[in-house]
């Protein structure tokens, strides 16, 4: 592929713009000499601005999402996309988020514009394991715990009942809750189902992947030893 097309691709700009990059000598080799828009080079051999091409097709991105944005790209507010560099949003594939959290939800976000990926992640078939803590309005009884993991809790409007999950009791009113499957608004159901209200709410962990020290409304590019730590 020419390389103004593949740079195109990966949303750094028009074919115009990427032509326009090359003759601005933005686009190097990694010990900065210039190349040009019909060079020979290898994806990982690219830099912009100094810095490393995006990797191609594939890409899967954490994101530390804080309260207050959406994962549609239809909404009018504020929503995760605004939290990254604008060309994620013109690459092709597109890039998406894996799974949803509402907007009054915190937490560990991947996104990714590998499908097969995404349908892994998913899928309760997988079994990952998500974690959720959620602070409440009310103390907890001391049976949610059996409830939620009897795999027979229904919620309304479903049409299968949820599959068992792991409560721990955290402090009176915080539990950390572990799920394997991505219902609608699932932690707030759940625990509507048994009288009680959350307060906020943040994902720590998808499978063994969880934000380690990535600030709020910050994001990195996952390697393949993260990949791995996925599953
Ligand atoms: N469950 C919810 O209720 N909300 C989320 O954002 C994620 C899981």
């Amino acid at each position: 592929m020419k390389l103004v097309k593949l740079i195109g691709n990966l949303g750094y700009g028009s074919r115009k713009e990427v032509s326009a990059m090359f003759r601005e000598g933005r686009i190097t080799d990694p010990d900065g000499e210039v190349l040009y828009a019909d060079d020979k080079v290898e994806h990982a051999a690219i830099r912009i601005d100094g810095e490393p091409l995006d990797p191609p097709a594939g890409l899967v991105l954490m994101l530390h999402k804080p309260t207050g944005y959406t994962c549609s790209t239809k909404d009018p507010g504020r929503i995760v996309y605004d939290l990254l560099p604008p060309r994620f949003r013109l690459r092709s594939p597109l890039l998406s988020t894996v799974g949803r959290l509402d907007r009054d939800t915190s937490g560990l976000l991947l996104l990714t514009d590998d499908g097969g990926l995404l349908h892994r992640i998913v899928s309760p078939k997988a079994n990952l394991a998500k974690v959720y803590e959620a602070q409440l309005a009310e103390d907890l009884r001391g049976d949610e715990a059996a409830i939620f993991a009897s795999g027979e809790l229904e919620l309304e409007s479903e049409q299968t009942p949820l599959a068992p999950a792991i409560l721990e009791t955290i402090a009176p009113r915080q539990a950390r809750l572990i799920l394997t499957e991505g219902r609608y608004h699932q932690v707030r159901r759940m625990f509507a189902a048994v009288g009680n209200h959350v307060q906020a709410l943040h994902r720590s962990r998808i499978g063994g992947l969880s934000l380690q020290d990535l600030p709020a409304g910050q994001w990195r590019i996952l390697n393949a030893a993260d990949l791995e730590t996925l599953f």
